[in-house]
């Protein structure tokens, strides 16, 4: 089970600042591979099915520790990970997109229950010791074995009676804390009062409809679909400080507590297994290694685009006196303004306005269109499952086959529109992942929150990004479950989503809307073509912000453990907007309060190996024999063997930098 987010909750703007398998033919053509989406009619049904699936994995476990390591053994360790995704994941996926807020607090109280399980289950001494005894009959299960020894090791297993209590202890409150630190931000809903006369320049389809208070004003809340266009579009520099500190500060002064007591209490945790740092703890089991390589790899980025960043932030300065009619040198470019200043530059240089995408991309039918584009490259057929009762009636299923052999895949869940007490960023949850020896279809649940008169074109990316997780679990083909799909290297899972992001940019790409959408106007070329210009625009201050954060993230967890807001004040403070008094970042940066931990870097990590794996496709993005070779190396490949092998199987070389760095590069 795992979840999938796009880079920080700031996805594109850099001043958003927050943060399968076969399945037997049986299935009939317009079933959902796999078991149908579990209902509770309320909270008390989720105590009830979580205390029954507690009870059940027990009796599991019991099961699995009397039994001698024989060759089976790794299968059925395999099987109890795939009894446990099928026992709870759909109930962690409830908890971010339940509709009432009873059921949500039930799975998260269910969440908390099951820790004490996880944290028990990676220290249970017998597993580790069967695993520990069983002769692998080949390389994938040698690799599966070593992981597991390792995930065993990780826990704590190995470790004497006292320390490894402390481990179980410290791993259960970070799970509970980072918990709290997420309900913090989803719960606050905040919702700011605006004039109308402030919201010149915001899209009236953002705010026209919305709820208002008393007094009249518009009310927006933090979500992407009214925080983005409201940093973008309004004229009024106040309206757009008071929305950006709101932003910035989501999550509140307690989230700052929550972080320091976690990084304090990682440090803690790093320090029984005798090492200096919850980074070089981390990273030794990732591509990068050591956080001195990762550190080496982010000064490299920040030297790549240092020069491009001053650049625009004087350019920026320079639109802001114009537009206010004050001096240059005397005008002061504050965060609330980047955005806003740079959205403007591009509609007057390459008159892009990403708000005129939407009227192309409606939302129903830019999904349509993604399937279309995954169907014509990776030779699989989406079909639509009505009368699927899922968590919210606007909420979709989807029926993934092979098209060669109509083969039933895995299904795929899509739940498109905003609404209270919903996840309210972009991701995918992998919460059950295929198995070719249990002939186990994976399912996936994308989860985004779109306007609905239409995407930008910046929007439609995010749904290609999330895509590229989706096909991930759904394509998978590993022998083993827990190694299916995205469970993969954390400095690896982001590369096949972000390969996707260029897709967007793509005439042939595009045009494949018409065989989705009579109505449906092409975009205009002259529209796209500066888009893709623009793109660059801004790139410089955009690269720099994701080094900074993952440098943050390095930091936090180096051998000092220093207090977040004081490291943050210091670290943004050195960058050429510098910081804010009165902010705090840190408090929404939900990636590091969980699972992202030490492993933030990974976004940009992974766009090397994005940029290198795309060069695969040269000039045909939608070239089915490229397509059929990434889906079979890459994606089937999921986790059971390391990523640079996948990669280098693919491309038939070794990975290279080189792309990356030529597209950074001024
Ligand atoms: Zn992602």
């Amino acid at each position: 089970m795992s979840k999938l987010s796009k880079k920080g909750p700031w996805a594109r703007g850099f001043t958003l600042m927050l943060a399968l398998c076969a399945a037997a033919p049986a299935w009939a053509a317009s079933a959902l591979p796999g078991p149908a989406f579990p209902s509770y009619a309320n909270a008390a049904a989720v105590d009830a099915a979580c205390t029954q699936a507690l009870k059940g994995v027990r009796s599991r476990v019991a099961q699995l520790e009397r039994r001698k390591p024989d060759a089976g053994w790794l299968a059925a360790y395999d099987g109890l990970n795939e009894h446990i995704e099928d026992a709870v994941g759909p109930i962690f996926l409830l908890s971010n997109v339940h509709p009432d807020k009873a059921v949500r607090t039930a799975t998260e109280a269910c969440e908390l229950r099951w820790q004490d399980l996880f944290s028990s289950l990676g220290q249970n001494p017998r597993l580790y010791a069967a695993a520990k005894a069983t002769q692998p009959r080949d390389a994938l299960d040698a690799y599966y074995r070593q992981l597991t020894l390792e995930a065993f090791e990780d826990a704590g297993v190995g470790l004497p009676a006292g320390p490894r209590a402390r481990a179980k202890a410290i791993n259960d409150r970070i799970t509970a804390l980072s918990q709290t630190f997420d309900k913090n931000i989803r719960d606050a809903a905040a919702k700011l009062p605006f004039t109308e006369a402030e919201l010149q320049g915001v899209p009236e389809s953002v705010w026209k409809s919305a709820e208002r208070d008393a007094q009249g004003r518009v009310l927006l809340g933090l979500d992407s679909p009214s925080y983005v266009p409201l940093m973008q579009g309004a004229r009024d520099g106040a309206a757009r400080e008071r929305m950006w500190r709101a932003k910035t500060n989501e999550g509140g002064a307690e989230n700052l507590k929550l972080l320091a007591e976690i990084a304090t209490l990682r440090k803690e945790y790093a320090g029984l297994f005798g090492a200096s740092s919850y980074a070089e703890f981390t990273l030794r089991r990732r591509m990068a290694g050591t956080p001195a390589a990762a550190q080496r790899f982010l000064a490299e980025v920040q030297q790549a685009v240092a020069a491009r960043e001053r650049q625009e932030v004087d350019e920026l300065r320079a639109a802001k006196a114009r537009d206010l009619g004050t001096a240059p040198e005397a005008t002061r470019l504050e965060r609330w303004d980047a955005s806003y200043y740079t959205e403007r530059l591009k509609r007057e240089r390459y008159s892009v306005d990403q708000q005129a995408f939407r009227p192309y991309f409606p939302p129903q039918e830019s999904l349509a269109l993604v399937m279309r584009i995954i169907e014509k490259t990776l030779g699989v057929r989406y079909t639509r499952v009505e009368g699927t009762k899922l968590w919210h009636p606007e909420a979709q299923a989807y029926a993934v086959s092979d098209a060669a052999s109509g083969r039933a895949l895995a299904t795929l869940y899509v739940d498109l529109y905003p609404r209270e007490g919903k996840y309210n960023h972009a991701a995918v949850w992998s919460f059950r992942n295929g198995s070719t020896l249990t002939k186990r279809a994976p399912q996936a649940a994308l989860v985004v929150n779109f306007d609905r008169q239409g995407l930008t074109l910046d929007e439609f990316e995010t749904l290609l990004h999330e895509f590229g997780h989706a096909v991930h679990n759904n394509l998978s083909a590993t022998r083993y479950a827990s190694l299916a799909g995205t469970s993969t290297l954390r400095d690896f899972v982001e590369a096949p989503s972000q390969m996707l992001e260029e897709w967007v940019y793509d005439r042939r790409v595009l045009d494949l809307m018409k065989e989705v959408c009579a109505r449906c106007q092409p975009v205009p070329d002259e529209l796209l073509k500066q888009a893709r210009v623009a793109k660059r625009y801004g790139q410089g201050l955009q690269y720099a912000r994701q080094q900074l954060y993952a440098s943050f993230d390095l930091e936090l967890h180096a051998a000092t453990a220093p207090e977040p807001m004081a490291l943050w004040a210091r670290m943004e403070g050195a960058t050429p907007l510098g910081h804010v008094p009165g902010t705090m970042f840190p408090a929404g940066f939900s990636h590091v309060a969980g699972g992202y931990a030490a492993g933030y870097y990974g976004y940009l990590w992974s766009e090397v190996l994005a940029a290198d794996l795309r060069t695969a496709f040269g000039a045909d993005k939608l070239d089915p024999a490229v397509g059929r070779r990434y889906r079979d190396t890459v994606l089937a490949n999921g986790g059971q063997r390391p990523p640079q092998e996948l990669v280098e199987a693919f491309l038939g070389r070794k990975p290279s930098t080189k792309a990356f760095f030529d597209e950074l590069r001024p």
